[in-house]
């Protein structure tokens, strides 16, 4: 659209020609001429250098502006015809909508995709198709963008159901089939075409132009200066810091400039970083490309003339035009795309489009994105073309992938990214397999870029340089490539179709035979290996081609033809890898039990042997399908099943499977770590599917064409066992004579190995085609075998299951089948726990069971009969049949070689002494048997009647052994072993087989009589009971003690553990058997003895009990009692600055050198919690004890450079006992001495001394000033005679111990230096005004958490805070002591001043500027000062209660003042009992207009004004009674010990007030009048009121941590549209939401760092020092965690309060899962907030998890 063209500024000389422009008549002249191209051209060489690049700076607004104005509005006019505004509007009428949404996604927007209905797993939709379509009710996918990539909502085949939201659902009223040109007058079309040809082409011209002083042919200026750009290019070699240095030397800019510079070469590829003439400009390059070049190749640098760089910044601007202008019409976007496609010149692959995608890796990052976005709101929009544009993709895709491999870019910005718009579209994808031959491309492609191979032509990973493991990475995203081709099986097949496919299978099959047998390992003897050989790049491409084998055999299972084909084609493959499978190796002859078979003589001990075999692997699978789909019984006669010789088939995964057994044996510990790797991976969930699963299928597969004794007897041959079952007395001699105990074990193991894969050969027969089972059976299977190890979470279970290729394990469909659910509480997540029916379903030797999970699965389920009181036998579980394919593999169960395997270990077992066994062997032969049996059991129960069943393993177990030997029956043997001695744990076991036995003995007479029997385990029972006599109980009893000791053994060890898991827990229980401890204590000394109402302060107060303390320090276990002049004792305690009561986050931080805290402000916008694990120590102990950490610390720094989640330095430390970060200790102080006194002053009186003992201080302080500065004052000022008794010249003498004095000013100085953030001086006066404000900071914190968790004012904090309090309470009132007395008693005048005018103290604040708590705290305990001067008699209880009610009637005032206007409320009236308040109430605030006018509102009605004092000033009430409580230890009143009504009454009582708190005012009229006069008529109370300062209202509300949103996406949302304030509109990469103010803010990145005490810190850090004065809580948006900060260098991840359906939280957004709100959970961070407790979580975080020390905190 035409841009308004008035004001604007351009340059003064270019003006007039601007001014003169018409673009209608550069248009109308554009519509006469005969060569547009050439014309167009012209007006582009004149203006483009006119408008851009004209010096150093660019300035896009005025660029873009005249760009508009001179460029393209005629070209607009030209396209129109007519003024471009109404043309443009025109087109837009007739636009078709595509019916596909195609908003390209922004970088960390949410994108959801669909677990029910999405084609694949890259379908996705953006949040508003999203929240319009079906799939925000099915189970949803949300993950993050990482930008690129389009919404696919209205693809219908992206989506099974629901392809439309209901914005993009189309009309049908539409013939959406129209031809979107038939609404377009054919003139139009051709205008049209013209100036989309020509501006493509001039876009397409200039961006991959790559000469740097000269233009194109029609381009050239008319005047070229000599004014060049030095041109700095993105690549992905260099690090920032390595740019940032550079520039700044090569270019002279400043170190904020530089990194301007690397963040836009970054983001945008490329950016100008010099202007000037060509020298200028080269010398710049050269200094950057010799400073980068030393080890690495250099950045890329170009000197450009300006001219080349303004044709280029346009050439952006045209395409960002071309997309802009085709948004109108949908016509004119299919003119586009047949413009860009149409062949040029050049013939094949010459179009525009085909130009631009292969010089994409030659363009910098900023082209390639614009014109990427080009196609895709083009060619990708429109159905037609987009097939058109897959078929140019897919021919130049072999050119495409070469490039890519050579760029250096991510592959986001290459073109190559396209590829999962094309081909993860069925028909498309199909359409370029048929067509282009795509399959084979891609596997070609890929396989072309594996250049190194063996003498055998096998990959070699070995040699790889950097460079090609670098290219290794790239090539893998070939493999995704065909991912997406193959993701989607075709319904129905074509012949090309089928030829295709089996052409590409072809090639697969070629790559396939590159990777048989690869990495190729051979026993170690002797020496250990040197290198470890590598491993990985083969496993890399064996995992990545995981999903890629599966899909092919997907594919081949939908059609019989090509099955039939693939399975003919893989055969002759793996015999082409076998081709010479038996030169060389010798052919023997082994035989056993009268059987005997020929075989090679093979030791994978020996010779070489290969975890790789692909090819065999995939014979396997086909071979399943082929009983699967049944075509081995239809078509026979296709097959080469006669070609197949079964002992080659097992071969080779038999190796592999002794090469597992022998490393589990210890038979390759010389080998190395990467062999136990591969090993790890080939049974790992994410391989053994395409791995394990499949040799061993192999070998189900081999050995059900054999005859089972031949199978075995090769089976032990390999496993190197032959020579120990095949000799005449195996069963006496075995390893008799062998002595060396490492080969005795390693032959005890192997036999194990062995016994097991027999079991599996046997027994697994849970895959669909090998036993007859449905696919969700395996799945079931897999499940219940995971939940019998233990309960587990949904992730546990995702993880230990397969996954296909669009991430699901078919595990929702059967889950609820096989287990229940269990929901999480506050912390751990829900657990599914198996279903108790299933458990019979249990199989100790399940197949995927590592050894770990065997035996804890084997724990776990005897413990689970022990508890339902069955027997201890775990025997085999009942097996579906086989398919028929594989019915033959149970005659193993019953072959002669077998039952002599058998019988040998058994008769090993019933003579212990003589041979060498052990029992895991006894167990599998058990198992065996017992399969053996239930396979008779079933076939038997299966049988129809006169069917005779051949199965008769009874039969074969209960006959003996033939001459000369005769040896025992296996049955015999077990009846032997029943009551042998040793083998307690295995006799349930033979037990059931016993049973078994007779029960199959009855069977087969009954069937014999055509009875059938049920169930055989119900009878039994009653026999069993017998069995089960004493000896049975002494049996349990035994192993029980046995279980006893292991866990006592075990329990030491996991204590400690269990204490650093557990410390919330373990913080807990203490505090209960804390709180228990004190309530006792309390009781204890509350008064019995008199009646009296306990009263807190004041003459009438409460004298408690004299009695000793004595406490037990935790570092040397003495006992001390607490006394002045004793050693001191100290508590552990944690000070640090807090903003967590907060009401105004914006006060700018003070100045710590000059700032005067005397007076707290009630906005409490910061101050200084003083917080404490409540452990007592010696000081000496403690001093000893930090002394030694100290020095541990140097050691340890000079050592290794590890961190500590503490900073000695600055005086941290672990509490010695729990681990508690601590940095300071305060020395605990005997209570108050209660002295009863006689008659106390009145308020009156006392106002009267208190005056003259002010005045006897202020000149007696001016005394002490050196001469001069008051002089001429202190002549003026009459000498005021002090009262008699008020010694001013008296320095009292301080009661404590040195060792306490030295405390005193330990803890004064710490509160100062942190409170302040100053360095240590404990002789500045501010010293114990940091204390006082401490303690009553500390004491509104508690107030206010007690409130907020709705707990009673008292009893109910644990014994900890009771003494940090009681400790800071009494540590402030004798603080003074180690300060200089005339300094404290300075800021008692001054304190008082605020509340008594005093003409000598000149500023003082308005009372609305100071918080009353922190008043009354500070003039009481500064009072101790003064009074330790006065001998009058005078009490300190009486002044505190003076200044207590005076301060409580100024809080009332304050109130009033501040009370806003009245509400409205319904229930006014009041009953009587208050109506004497109300009317008080009302008395006293129009006094108060009197003073102040209409500053104040009229307010009617006193019970509004009564409301707002009485709920205003509770807060500061609970606090005063707090305060009191601990200062002067009274026991309080029970009443206050639980939430009863009635609480304000015993409040007011306590604090010794009338309940009628206005009685304090009235009662006392007179004197306190003249001061109420003083508080109004202070200048900041009407400047406040009228809006000067910040007003705050009471009660002040508890801050809460933000509001968050239910649904976690909206979040993400919320984050993807927040851009970096730094680098104007760019997206920050993490977004981070602070949870205390909800500012967003873009961490860990550097253009948002910013400077902080010198040092450079990330967002997060510095937005904690100005929020949350050091201590922050964070959201990391796109992470899904929060983030705990302290200071600089402290911090740690927490859970984040969000959950998905499992109950688990998903950190990392990894799992994708829906995730929503769990308040319980963001309530517990916000009390670890509200409590003070986030750096003591983080050291607790730290102490535990040695590697979040490490992390850079500050850089977040
Ligand atoms: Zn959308
Ligand atoms: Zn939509
Ligand atoms: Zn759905
Ligand atoms: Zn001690
Ligand atoms: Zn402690
Ligand atoms: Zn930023
Ligand atoms: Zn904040």
């Amino acid at each position: 659209m035409a841009a308004a063209e008035s004001d604007r500024e351009v340059p003064s000389a270019l003006c007039t020609e601007f001014l003169n422009f018409s673009a209608k008549d550069t248009a109308s002249k554009w519509l006469q001429v005969t060569d547009l191209y050439k014309e167009v051209y012209q007006h582009l060489a004149r203006y483009v250098p006119k408008i851009y690049c004209l010096g150093p700076n660019l300035n896009p607004q005025s660029e873009d502006l005249l760009a508009q104005l001179l460029l393209q509005a005629p070209l607009e006019w030209y396209l129109c015809g007519e003024d471009p505004s109404t043309g443009l509007a025109k087109l837009e009428q007739n636009n078709q909508p595509s019916q596909l949404c195609g908003h390209v996604f922004r970088v960390g927007e949410p994108t959801y995709s669909c677990r029910e209905c999405a084609a694949d797993p890259t379908c996705v939709l953006c949040m508003q198709c999203f929240l319009g379509s079906v799939h925000k009710e099915h189970r949803y996918r949300m993950t993050t963008s990482g930008g690129g990539g389009f919404c696919d909502c209205g693809d219908t085949e992206a989506w099974k159901k629901g392809p439309y939201c209901q914005k993009h659902e189309p009309n049908i009223s539409d013939s959406c089939q129209e031809d979107p040109l038939a609404h377009l007058s054919t003139d139009m079309i051709a205008r049209c075409y013209n100036v989309f040809a020509i501006v493509l082409k001039y876009a397409v011209d200039m961006l991959t132009w790559d000469k740097e002083d000269e233009l194109p042919p029609g381009l050239e200026p008319p005047d070229r200066g000599d004014t060049y750009y030095c041109m700095l290019f993105n690549d992905e070699v260099h690090t920032y810091e390595q740019v940032i240095y550079t520039l700044q030397k090569a270019v002279n800019c400043t170190q904020k400039e530089a990194v301007s510079f690397a963040t836009t070469v970054d983001r945008d590829g490329r950016k100008s970083v010099r202007f000037g003439d060509f020298a200028f400009c080269e010398q710049a390059k050269s200094v950057i490309v010799r400073n980068t070049s030393r080890q690495s190749k250099p950045l890329r640098v170009q000197v450009m003339h300006s001219s080349v760089v303004a044709h280029q910044c346009f050439a952006l601007k045209a395409l960002h035009w071309l997309g802009h202008v085709i948004g109108y019409s949908d016509a004119l976007r299919r003119i586009l795309c047949q413009v860009g496609l149409e062949r040029g010149p050049e013939g094949e692959n010459s179009s525009l489009v085909d130009t631009l995608m292969l010089c994409d890796s030659k363009m910098w990052k900023g082209a390639r994105n614009v014109y990427h976005q080009l196609f895709m709101s083009s060619l990708l929009m429109d159905l037609k073309y987009k097939k058109l544009f897959a078929i140019q993709f897919a021919k130049n895709y072999r050119r495409l992938q070469t490039d890519f491999m050579e760029d250096d870019h991510e592959r986001v910005v290459s073109v190559t990214s396209l590829s999962v718009q094309l081909f993860t579209v069925p028909t498309m994808a199909r359409m370029l397999i048929t067509e282009e031959n795509l399959m084979t491309t891609i596997i070609r492609t890929f396989v072309d870029h594996l250049r190194h191979r063996d003498l055998q032509g096998r990959f070699q990973f070995e040699r790889y340089t950097a460079q090609q493991a670098f290219k290794f990475r790239r090539v893998q995203s070939l493999i995704g490539d065909l991912k997406y081709v193959l993701i989607s099986r075709p319904t129905e097949w074509s012949d090309q179709l089928r030829e295709k496919f089996l052409e590409g299978l072809d090639t697969f099959l070629e790559l396939f035979k590159c990777m048989q047998g690869m990495d190729p390992v051979v026993r170690q003897v002797g020496q250990h290996i040197e290198m470890e050989p590598e491993w990985e790049a083969a496993f890399t491409l064996q995992m990545k081609l995981t999903h890629i084998i599966s899909m092919m055999q997907e594919w081949c299972a939908t059609d019989e033809r090509v099955l039939i084909e693939a399975y003919k084609k893989c055969l002759t493959a793996l015999t082409h890898c076998h081709s010479g499978f038996t030169d060389g190796e010798q052919p023997i002859t082994l035989s056993m039990c009268g059987h005997s078979v020929d075989t090679i003589r093979y030791c994978v001990s020996q010779e070489k042997v290969s975890i790789h075999l692909p090819v065999s692997r995939l014979l396997a699978g086909l071979h399943v399908l082929l009983s699967k789909m049944e075509v081995a019984y239809r078509f026979p006669e296709q097959l080469p099943l006669s070609e197949l010789s079964p002992p080659m088939l097992i071969e080779h995964p038999l190796r592999c499977l002794v090469l597992c057994a022998q490393v589990h044996a210890g038979m390759w510990r010389r080998n190395g770590f990467s062999l136990v790797n591969q090993i790890y991976y080939y049974h790992n969930v994410k391989c053994r599917v395409e791995m394990f699963d499949k040799d061993l299928i192999m070998l189900q597969a081999g050995a059900s064409m054999m005859d089972p004794n031949h199978f075995l007897m090769i089976v032990l041959s390999r496993f190197e066992l032959y020579h120990i079952f095949s000799s005449a007395d195996c069963r006496k001699s075995y390893n008799r004579e062998n002595t060396n105990k490492d080969v005795v074990q390693q032959n005890n193991t192997l036999i194990e190995e062995m016994l097991h894969l027999i079991m599996m050969v046997v027994g697994e027969r849970f895959e669909a085609g090998v036993g007859q089972v449905e696919g969700c059976d395996e799945i079931k299977r897999e499940i219940i075998h995971q939940l019998c190890i233990r309960p587990m979470a949904h992730s546990e279970l995702v993880k230990a299951l397969p996954e296909n290729e669009n991430k699901e394990t078919g595990m929702e469909r059967v889950i609820d089948s096989v287990a229940s659910f269990k929901k999480p509480g506050v912390t751990g997540r829900g657990l599914y726990e198996l279903r108790p029916e299933c458990a019979k379903q249990f199989n100790l030797y399940f197949h995927h069971y590592s050894r770990a999970d065997q035996s804890k699965a084997e724990e776990a389920q005897r413990k689970l009969k022990r508890q339902n009181g069955e027997d201890m036998a775990l025997p085999p579980p009942m097996l579906p049949p086989f398919s028929p394919l594989f019915a033959s593999l149970v005659n193993i169960l019953q072959c002669d070689v077998l039952l002599g395997m058998l019988g040998a270990v058994l008769q090993w077992a019933v003579e212990p002494s003589g041979g060498h066994w052990s029992e895991s062997m006894l167990q599998r032969v058990l198992h065996l048997i017992g399969m053996g049996l239930l396979e008779e059991q079933q076939q038997l129960k299966n049988s129809s009647e006169d069917h005779d069943v051949s199965f008769n393993f009874t039969l074969k177990i209960s006959r003996p052994g033939e001459a000369p030997s005769n040896t025992a029956s296996v049955l015999a043997l077990l009846e032997n072993l029943q009551n042998a001695p040793h083998l307690e744990v295995h006799k349930d076991m033979i037990r059931w087989i016993l049973k078994m036995v007779a029960s199959i003995k009855t069977m087969r007479e009954l069937t014999a009589s055509t009875y059938t029997v049920t169930a055989s385990g119900s009878h039994g029972q009653e026999e069993m009971v017998c069995d089960k006599d004493k000896a049975e109980r002494k049996r349990k009893a035994e192993m029980a003690r046995l279980r006893r000791e292991k866990i006592m053994a075990q329990m030491s060890e996991m204590q400690r553990h269990f204490i650093n898991e557990n410390k919330e827990l373990f913080q807990q229980s203490l505090e209960e058997l804390y709180a228990s401890a004190s309530t006792s204590t309390s009781l204890e000394h509350s008064p019995t003895s008199s009646d009296a109402a306990l009263v807190c302060v004041g003459p009438r107060r409460s004298r408690p009990r004299e009695k000793r303390q004595v406490v037990t320090c935790i570092l040397c276990q003495e006992e001390q009692e607490i006394r002045a002049d004793s050693k001191a004792m100290v508590l552990a305690a944690f000070v640090q600055r807090s903003t967590v009561m907060s009401k105004n986050r914006k006060r700018p931080p003070h100045d710590p050198e000059h700032y005067d805290p005397l007076f707290m402000h009630p906005d409490l916008s910061f101050g200084t919690h003083t917080g404490s694990c409540g452990h007592i120590m010696h000081s000496h102990c403690w001093q000893r004890y930090f002394e030694a950490v100290q020095a541990k610390e140097q050691r340890r720094q000079q050592r290794l450079r590890v961190h500590t989640s503490y900073d000695v330095g600055n005086g941290e430390f672990l509490c010695p006992l729990c681990e508690c970060l601590s940095n300071t200790v305060i020395p605990l102080l005997p209570g108050a001495k209660g002295s009863n006194s006689c008659e106390q002053p009145g308020l009156g009186q006392w106002l009267k001394i208190s005056g003259q003992q002010i005045k006897a201080m202020h000149s007696a302080h001016r005394k002490l000033q050196p001469v001069g500065v008051d002089a001429v004052e202190e002549t003026v000022e009459e000498q005021c005679p002090a009262p008699e008794s008020f010694r001013i010249d008296y320095t009292p003498m301080s009661p404590y111990s040195s060792t306490i004095k030295e405390m005193l000013t330990t803890f004064g100085t710490a509160t100062y230096k942190v409170g302040l953030k100053v360095h240590p001086n404990e002789q500045d006066p501010r010293v114990p005004i940091m204390c006082w404000g401490s303690c009553a900071y500390t004491i509104q914190s508690i107030e206010r958490l007690l409130v907020d968790e709705e707990k009673p004012l008292f009893g109910s904090l644990p014994c900890r805070q009771d003494d940090c309090l009681s400790s800071l309470a009494r540590f402030g009132s004798a603080c003074w002591t180690a300060a200089s007395q005339p300094s404290v008693q300075g800021h008692y005048i001054r304190l008082v001043a605020a509340l008594i005018p005093d003409p000598q103290v000149e500023t003082s604040p308005c009372i609305l500027d100071i918080d009353m708590l922190h008043l009354l705290v500070s003039v009481v305990l500064s009072y101790g000062s003064v009074h330790s001067q006065d001998s009058s008699g005078l009490s300190v209880d009486a002044v505190q209660l003076h200044f207590f009610h005076i301060i409580t009637v100024a809080h009332m005032v304050q109130m009033l003042l501040t009370s806003g206007p009245e509400e409205v409320t319904m229930e006014q009236e009041s009953g009587g009992a208050e109506r004497e308040e109300e009317e008080d109430i009302c008395a006293l605030y129009n006094t108060l207009r009197t003073h102040l006018g209409s500053s104040l509102p009229e307010v009617a009605s006193g019970w509004h004004l009564w409301r707002c004092v009485k709920t205003g000033i509770l807060p500061y009430l609970r606090g005063a009674a707090l305060f009191f409580h601990h200062l002067n230890g009274v026991p309080t009143p029970p009443e206050l010990h639980a939430l009863c009504p009635g609480q304000w009454e015993v409040l007011c009582g306590y604090l010794s007030l009338p309940s009628n708190l206005l009685q304090l005012y009235h009662s006392q009229k007179e004197l306190l009048e003249p001061l109420l006069y003083g508080w109004c008529s202070h200048p900041g109370v009407r400047q406040t009121l009228q809006g000067g300062g910040v007003l705050v209202s009471f009660p002040r509300e508890s801050n809460s941590l933000i509001d968050l949103p239910d649904d976690y996406s909206a979040l993400i949302n919320q984050a993807s549209s927040f851009t970096c304030p730094k680098s104007g509109g760019d997206k920050s990469r993490a977004p981070t939401l602070c949870l205390v103010c909800g500012s967003m803010l873009c961490s860990q990145s550097y253009c948002c760092q910013t400077e902080l005490d010198g040092e450079d810190v990330g967002a997060c850090t510095a937005h904690t020092f100005a929020c949350g004065a050091g201590v922050g809580i964070f959201l990391r948006v796109r992470e899904s965690q929060v983030l705990f900060l302290s200071g600089k260098t402290k911090g740690c991840f927490y859970a984040p309060p969000y959950l998905d359906d499992y109950g688990e939280t998903d950190q990392g957004l990894r799992r994708g899962n829906p995730l929503h709100l769990c308040r319980q959970r963001y309530r517990k961070i916000q009390k670890l907030w509200r409590q003070h407790s986030v750096t003591e979580e983080i050291g607790h975080a730290q102490e535990a998890n040695q590697t979040l020390v490490g992390i850079d905190w500050q850089h977040l």
